[in-house]
């Protein structure tokens, strides 16, 4: 069964030891940040099993930093005097995003609910010196933080979503298949050097999925998988709330599953691995040995490439038969890669995005879904849902961006924020006063 229910979302419990002050905060913040309406002290106390003293003394703490602001009253119950509300200020943190494509660079900030307050997006530039790429980036970042007006003491950092596989520890980009340039590219650290701030990188696929974690709103709870479809295809995953990494951040490199023992060969020297079987350039070359498309196209031109790929995909959505069939064998290739993962994971959910899910979004999802229906080995216990991202082109930096938001937010983050200086540590982590 296909279905759109959704679980609630899951808050933490807090715990009343005084030496846990800042993992306190975090908890209040985290609680306040998820729930669907503005919460009164006494609702934050019962979401997060913390005592009434230690909610007020904390939300005090919270008002000062400029992290929560009162808003309005409840309606009173006519019992004891309306209780006041309280929401994220959204101006008391900032976070930048950058999504490191190779057709693509995306730079956003978001304040602290989440919002994304300024954005720039442009065509990776074709250059074989890193050095360019992050000069280009570092004044991208510079222009939305103007943009959005935000007080630099308020910039917790930059996040930087970059394809794998990447070092981490050392923030260090290793050798993505698709940007040949790049290799062993000490990014975190070039950046941080030109923009001051502190940087974290991440698997693009990694950053997509804390974004549906964060922002993708029923799509983001529970378990599932971020299936990303660009130039490459990737897997990020969201088990029990929370974002998988694997044991160095590479989670989700899926591209060698083979899908297809007759398909194309892939540079890794097999035949049919997914990723290559879904490259836009051996669609095109099937649509053009179809008839669909034009003969002549330039394989190796990437944007030629891109453009007869949005044909195609248009031809597919307007029924055109021989397209329709290139695109549903692809979902299918897609639907047995998601089958296996979900199976292997017990997942809910798969969500679509990546910069190709806009043109296939309208028909692929629904292929999928046929595709599935039948072979979800754990439907007989709970429902498995195929959905797209409703965050668009942007789910990469806006995951990046989130990934920073997350030091504000979890008492544990999962990522290393290295900053330039201690007092920009200290920044990001404000909340954290009580040791
Ligand atoms: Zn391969």
């Amino acid at each position: 069964m296909v279905s759109t229910e959704q679980p609630p979302a899951v808050v933490r419990r807090g715990t009343n030891l005084d030496r846990v002050g800042g993992f306190n905060d975090t908890v209040v913040l985290d609680a306040i940040r998820r729930a669907d309406q503005r919460l009164s002290r006494v609702e934050i106390a019962a979401a997060t099993g913390l005592s009434g003293q230690a909610i007020s003394n904390i939300t005090r703490r919270l008002l000062v930093a400029g992290l929560v602001r009162e808003a309005g009253r409840q309606k009173s119950t006519g019992l004891g005097k309306p209780r006041t509300l309280l929401e994220l200020e959204p101006t008391g943190q900032y976070a930048v995003g950058v999504h490191l494509d190779p057709a693509v660079v995306t730079v956003v900030i978001l304040d602290l609910t989440g919002q994304v307050v300024a954005r720039r997006r442009a065509e990776t530039p074709a250059t074989d010196d890193p050095g360019l790429l992050i000069a280009g980036i570092a004044a991208t970042v510079e222009e939305v933080i103007a943009e959005a007006s935000a007080p630099r003491e308020r910039v917790v950092g930059v996040g930087i979503a970059a394809p794998g596989p990447i070092d981490v520890e050392r923030g260090v980009v290793v050798n993505p298949p698709n940007l040949a340039a790049w290799h062993l590219v000490p990014l975190r650290d070039a950046l941080r050097e030109r923009t001051g701030l502190p940087v974290l990188l991440d698997k693009d696929v990694t950053a997509a999925a804390s974004a549906e974690k964060w922002a993708g709103g029923s799509n983001g709870r529970g378990s599932f998988v971020f299936f990303y479809l660009g130039t490459g295809v990737g897997a990020g995953l969201v088990i029990g709330d929370e974002v998988v990494r694997g044991s160095s951040s590479n989670v989700g490199e899926i591209g060698h599953v083979i899908v297809d023992p007759d398909g194309p060969i892939c540079y890794c020297g097999r035949r049919g691995c997914v990723g290559e079987a879904s490259q836009p350039r051996f669609l095109v070359q099937q649509a053009m040995q179809a008839g669909i498309l034009a003969q002549g196209i330039d394989l190796d031109d990437r944007r030629a490439v891109d453009g007869a790929f949005a044909a195609l995909c248009s031809q597919a959505g307007e029924g055109v038969e021989a397209a329709r069939e290139i695109i549903t064998a692809f979902a299918a290739r897609i639907a047995k890669v998601v089958e296996d993962i979900a199976n292997l994971l017990d997942l809910e959910r798969v969500v679509f995005g990546g910069p190709h899910w806009d043109q296939l979004a309208p028909f692929f999802g629904e292929f999928v879904r046929a595709a599935m229906v039948e072979r979800f080995l754990v439907r007989s216990v709970h429902p498995f849902v195929v959905t797209g991202t409703a965050l668009g082109a942007d789910v990469g930096a806006v995951g990046a961006a989130s990934l920073v938001l997350d030091h504000t937010f979890s008492p544990n983050p999962s990522v290393l924020l290295l900053g330039p200086a201690e007092s920009a540590l200290a920044a990001a982590q404000v909340v954290s006063v009580e040791r």
